[in-house]
């Protein structure tokens, strides 16, 4: 059984406590695009993390982790991690988690350039977590990167690279006007990050094998959400890889294998970090209230979310790009504050409405269209059983059910583990 854990919207829909949850199930989590950009939040026994490139199944005992090709693998990033989780009691060892061979590695320039060019933008910048992830991805497609099976002969590996820092360095010198990158200081990062980094870099083929001959449960993370999606997303306020399902086999390393379920994560509210058109954006007070019974404020750079009311166009669209089989509707709890519920129904756009989410480059003249749903007003975090919801969250949730025409077969509570109801 194979399934994978998407995120609906603009990212930071719950995913990591999703999958977390549900991977007490599965034999192997695999993340399989994006990097160090993100951020999902965890909370269990052994404490509150945010995780960043670690699959979010590293907690459980007998789940095997995986990063796949598709991933920005950051050694520093990664190592960094690991120590700390280690340092929180987790076991991580090669055997528990396994990085691809085939992963191309983010080189120590890709976020200083994600930096220069950001600074270079100014008040036209993208809103980058700065991470390097785009600086990755296009030299990845340039063929720009090594990979991290490359490490093991370090001549070879350097040769490799001595090429492509030659070339890099003509771009932070001439177009930026910044410091080239020495030989000296790549060495430095190989002995710091990339070496403690091998152990955990093999092979995937035989894995995958083993883990379906097995008869294995494997379950595909996904970083970001479709609007964020390279090709489906809100050009060019996109992230630089996939984050559909569709592309979780290809990223994961095992590009013929079937999705069973395509489990949808999706906030009971919106929110966006970064740029762009927004179309159900609060401001003001109301915003600010509602960022702060939601803790919205960014995993991995603590910026304040931008929020707004759901938004059933958007999330429409989400579903179908994700081909989701089933919704996890999360941070219900959130909503208990509110009188009435306002829910972005339609979008208008000059003189028309439409249910239809519109072509990026129209989305800026978007007007939200909204309804309102009676509000519950009383706290839900104890409530385990849907019969047990009040009556108007329980309506709340088969309105939305009804909209973006998907089955929501979890809807969660708070952020703890077991703060989940299950339909
Ligand atoms: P991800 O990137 O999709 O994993 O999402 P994030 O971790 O960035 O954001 C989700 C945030 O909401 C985290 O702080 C979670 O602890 C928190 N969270 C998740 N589910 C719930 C919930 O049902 N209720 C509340 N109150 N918080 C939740």
């Amino acid at each position: 059984m194979n399934c994978a854990i998407v995120g609906i919207n603009w990212g930071d829909e719950g995913k990591g406590r999703m999958v977390d949850l549900i991977s007490s199930d599965y034999d192997v989590v695999v993340r399989y695009q994006g990097g160090g950009n993100a951020g999902h939040t965890v909370i269990n026994e052994f404490g509150k993390f945010a995780l960043h490139l670690l699959p979010s199944g590293i907690f459980r005992e007998g789940v095997v982790s995986v990063i796949g090709n598709g991933v920005a693998v950051d050694p520093e990033s990664i190592i960094k991690e690991i120590e700390y989780v280690r340092s929180k009691g987790v076991k991580l060892t090669p055997d528990k988690l396994k990085i691809s061979a085939r992963a191309s590695l983010l080189l120590p320039w890709h976020k200083e350039l994600d930096c220069l060019e950001e600074q270079r933008l100014a008040d036209k910048k993208f809103g980058s977590t700065r991470q390097g992830i785009a600086p990755f991805y296009s030299d990845k497609y340039q063929k720009k990167t090594v990979l991290a099976g490359e490490l093991f002969d370090e001549k070879a590996f350097f040769e490799h690279l001595d090429g492509i820092m030659e070339w890099k360095n003509l771009t932070i010198e001439k177009v930026y006007g910044a410091e080239p990158t020495t030989r000296e200081a790549l060495k430095e990062w190989y002995d710091a990050y990339c070496v403690p980094l091998m152990p955990f870099i093999c092979d995937l083929d035989d894995f995958y094998d083993d883990a379906e001959a097995q008869g294995k449960n494997i379950m595909f993370e996904a970083q970001l959400g479709s609007l964020r999606d390279i090709d489906f997303g809100i050009h060019p306020y996109t992230t630089s890889s996939s984050t559909i399902a569709a592309y979780a086999p290809i990223g994961a390393g095992a590009p013929a294998m079937k999705l069973d379920e395509i489990i949808g994560v999706v906030k009971a509210y919106s929110t966006c970090v970064g740029e762009g058109p927004f179309t159900s954006e609060w401001f003001g007070e109301e915003a600010a209230k509602l960022r702060e019974a939601g803790g919205e404020f960014g995993a991995k750079t603590g910026r304040p979310r931008r929020v707004g009311s759901f938004d059933v166009v958007a999330t429409r669209y989400g579903v179908k790009k994700q081909g989701a089989t089933a919704i996890a509707l999360t941070k219900m709890d959130v909503l208990s504050y509110m009188d009435k519920i306002p829910v972005c129904v339609k979008y208008k756009l000059d003189d028309r409405t439409t249910d239809k989410f519109p072509f990026p480059s129209l989305l800026d003249k978007a007007q939200p269209v909204t309804e309102y749903l009676p509000g519950w007003g009383e706290d839900i975090t104890g409530v385990r059983r849907f019969e047990d919801l009040p009556k108007a969250a329980q309506d709340y949730v088969l309105y939305i059910e009804e909209q973006i025409g998907c089955y929501i077969k979890y809807i969660s509570v708070g952020p703890e583990r077991d703060s989940i109801i299950i339909r």
